[in-house]
Formats: structure tokens, sequence, C-alpha cells
């Protein structure tokens, strides 16, 4: 069974309580059914690992929240997510990745367990490709631009600039994977 850490569930009640306040995402979960409150209201750490379905309640909290104000949430949620990851909860992994070239594929396992396969690889010293194969499932749209977004991040929190990222294999179209084009300036 495929399991989520903490990091990323703390990262997106964080993201949701910045942007609507508590007031309202606490109304919201209570909008929500019996299950999906019960996932929501029960504490979460960082460093524990949790089913997907806390994760899925998470996605239809955010949706009861959403204005039509909100253009992009999940890419905005990506790229919160890179920086509440890589500037909270591991500092240490961007500071000693720093100015390498190699891939940075193994840091998905850190945040999903049994959920895809990832496989970064280098293309040349400004370009990457990240493929992602799913082992469970298949992810949303909305979660395919929140992943281009954080990878687009972390990218530059590597100290990379002008990333630009372009998604071109989907699993939901009918591609056997994910996959992520990275290309930067040093
Ligand atoms: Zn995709």
């Amino acid at each position: 069974m495929a399991q989520v850490k903490g990091t990323l569930i703390e990262a997106w009640r964080s993201f949701l309580k910045d942007r609507y306040g508590e007031e309202k995402v606490a109304s919201a979960v209570q909008s929500l059914d019996a299950d999906d409150r019960l996932h929501l209201l029960s504490p979460t750490r960082d460093s524990s690992w949790y089913s997907m379905e806390v994760q899925e309640a998470m996605g239809r909290l955010t949706k009861a929240l959403a204005t039509p104000a909100d253009k992009d949430l999940a890419s905005e949620l990506g790229r919160y997510t890179a920086d509440y990851v890589f500037t909270k909860i591991y500092p240490t992994v961007i500071d000693q990745d720093a100015g390498k070239k190699k891939a940075f594929g193994w840091f998905d396992y850190v945040l999903f367990q049994d959920l895809r396969k990832c496989v970064s690889e280098s293309t040349g010293p400004t370009s990457s490709v990240t493929r992602y194969y799913y082992l469970e499932g298949k992810p949303t749209p909305g979660q395919c631009r929140s992943l281009k977004a954080f990878l687009i991040r972390m990218s530059e929190l590597r100290g990379r600039q002008n990333v630009t990222c372009v998604h071109r294999k989907c699993l939901s179209k009918g591609d056997d994977c994910c996959e992520f084009l990275m290309e930067w300036e040093n």
C-alpha cells in the first residue's frame, strides 16, 4: 500500500492555513464527510507515514476552499511544498546537493513509499529528465501540475536560474509514465 510522508501533509495544511486562514479551513473540514473529517482532524507529524486516503482528503478539503479567484492552486501548492520541504524540514539536502550535477530522483522516496518509481537522469550540463512510473493508480492533472511546480522550485532552490519544465509524457494521457524535462541556466 502506497504511503505519503507527513511532511507533505503538513506542508499542505500550512499552505491552506496561510492562504485561507484557520477559521475557514476548520469550517471547510466540517463540510466534508465523516471519513475525511476523521483523517483531517487526526494530528499528523512530519516524520510519520500516512495512507494515501489522508492525501485524498486534503484534496477534497482544498476543493471545498477554492474560489474562482484561485487560478492555479495546484502549481502554487507545488511551489509552497518545495519551500516547506527544503527550507524547513530538509535544508541540508539542498546544501549538500548544491552545485552537483547529478540528478535528484532519490529524494522522491523520502516523500512517498510504494506509490511510484522515480528515475531522474542528467541529459546535459543544464538539463535533466525525471520519469515517474506509478505502481498504484494514476495522478490527476492537478497532481501533475503540482509535481511540475515542485520540481521547478526544487531546482531553483538548488541555485539554478530560469528553470523551465515541460511535462512531455503523462500517464493520464495514456503514456507509460509521467516525464518531465527540466532545463535551466547556471
Ligand atoms: Zn502526468
